[in-house]
Order: C-alpha cells, then structure tokens, then sequence
C-alpha cells in the first residue's frame, strides 16, 4: 500500500480519469481529483472507495494554476503521480472548424496540460522521491481520423510532449509516459460513436479484439506505468486499443 503517496487526476468525475481515480484509491493513494461540475465530483467522490478529495477547477483557467497546484502541495505535502486525463472532442468537417473552435481544443487538451504539468514537475524536483506523470492520449496521435482536426493536433502534439520532457525530466528522476486508448466505452465515445454508426463499425471492424475497451482496461495501463513495476520506462506512448492500431 502507498498510504502516504498523492495523485493528481484531471477529468477524474467521468469515464476513463474515474477508473483511473478508482484503480489508485484501492492501491491506497490519496486521490486527488479535478473536474467543472461539482455534482459530478460528488457523485464521483461516492464511488471512489478510499482517500478521495474533489477539488473543482476547469483546465481552461491557465492562469490560476501555479495557485491550484501549491495550493495542493501545501496541503498533502507532496504529488507523487500526474495524471493528464482532462480532454474535449469535437467532430466537425475539416472546412467548418473555426479558429475560436481550434483553438478551444488545443487550450484545454495542450496548453493546460503544459501549464499543469510544468507546475507539478516544479513541486516533484523539491520531492526526494520525484515523481512521474501520465499523459492520456489517443488514436487520433497515431493516424489520420477524420472530422477531428483540432484534437488529432492537440494528441498528436501531447505525444511529442511526451518525448520531449521524457528526454529532459528523466535524468532528474521523473518519468513522463503516454497511454493512447483505443475506442473506450464512455460517455465521450458515445457521443462520437453513437450518433454515428458507420464510424462504430469501421472501429470495430478493425480492432481484432472485435469490442470496444473499457475504463478500467486504460485505468490498469496507467497505474502500471505509473508504478515501480514500469521503473525503467520512460517516454513511451502503450496502446490501449484492442489492436485497433494494427488490424486490417
Ligand atoms: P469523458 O468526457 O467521460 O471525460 C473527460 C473528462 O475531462 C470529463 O470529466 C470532463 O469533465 C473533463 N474535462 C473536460 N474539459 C475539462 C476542463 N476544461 N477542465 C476540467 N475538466 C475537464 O471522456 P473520456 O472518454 O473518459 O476521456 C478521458 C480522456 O481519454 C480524454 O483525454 C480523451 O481524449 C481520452 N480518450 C478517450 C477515448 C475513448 O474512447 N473514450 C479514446 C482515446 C482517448
């Protein structure tokens, strides 16, 4: 058990960051999770057996995140594990994407996760035990999807994250990998697949698993890299995806 450990989990209240927050509370962590809505971070909070907080916070406010994380720092005492879970989709013909559009996704599936990031690797250089953090990716960084222009800029860019702080953070002690899910059962997949059933079956008929993954499938991914059991792995991006990425 890591009673004394912390992780910090973006989006915790919903779909994937909820059985990432579920899998570290029963491994005894204090789990840290953010969200918009504060009824969903209650219902969440239900749910998550163990040391759970809620702290509401939309990614979005870049400016007030130096404040959000020593504000946690001086309250736990340290974060042990990042988790960069907090995403938004959006499907729309390539034509029809505004700029306001573009740049919404890339704010909230990038830079807040730069800002967020580089705030939490200050607190973990002050740690003797350092850290490692987690970025949750996607397919859309590893091929052309249509209609999502601005989230396959902004997973694609999340993976080169990924590669550069790996590079510059590891000697110092903090690992940073990636988890890119395949097509995962929850309500942001939903929203994609389900009003789009020609979408849902080209999926399908390519991942030779033949089923869409679940939460904890990615949940268990996550905790493995962020456990001592992946100790000598750094700046990799595992697939999480039924072998969706390699099927015919
Ligand atoms: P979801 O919509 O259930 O969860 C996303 C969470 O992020 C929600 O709790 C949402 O409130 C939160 N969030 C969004 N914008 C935020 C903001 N500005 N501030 C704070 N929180 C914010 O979707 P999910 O499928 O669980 O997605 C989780 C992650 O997994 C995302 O990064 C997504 O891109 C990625 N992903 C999902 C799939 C899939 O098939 N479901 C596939 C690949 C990647």
């Amino acid at each position: 058990m890591n009673q004394s450990k912390v992780v910090l989990i973006t989006g915790g209240s919903s779909g994937i960051g909820l059985a990432i927050a579920q899998r570290f509370s029963h491994e005894g962590y204090t789990t840290i999770i953010t969200g918009r809505n504060l009824d969903k971070l209650n219902d969440a909070a239900a749910v998550i057996a163990g040391k759970v907080v809620i702290k509401q916070f939309d990614m979005d406010w870049i400016d007030q995140i130096p404040e959000f994380v020593q504000s946690i720092y001086q309250e736990y005492g340290s974060i042990d594990v990042l988790i960069n879970n907090a995403g938004i989709n959006q499907k729309k013909p390539f034509v029809e994407v505004t700029n306001e559009d573009f740049e919404s996704i890339i704010k909230t599936n990038t830079t807040a996760i730069f800002a967020l990031s580089r705030e939490v690797v200050k607190v973990m250089l002050q740690q003797e035990s350092r850290g490692n953090i987690v970025h949750i990716s996607s397919m859309a960084a590893k091929y052309g999807i249509p209609k999502v222009i601005s989230y396959s800029a902004a997973k694609t860019a999340l993976e080169g994250m990924t590669r550069a702080m790996a590079v510059e953070l590891s000697p110092m002690g903090i690992r940073v990998n990636a988890v890119a899910p395949g097509f995962i059962r929850t309500p942001m997949s939903a929203k994609a697949l389900d009003s789009d059933p020609e979408r849902k079956n080209k999926a399908l008929s390519r991942t030779p698993m033949e089923k869409l993954g679940e939460t904890i499938d990615v949940a268990n991914a996550v905790y493995f890299l962020a456990s001592d059991q992946a100790s000598y792995i750094t700046g990799v991006s595992l697939r999480v995806d039924g072998g969706n990425a390699i099927g015919f």
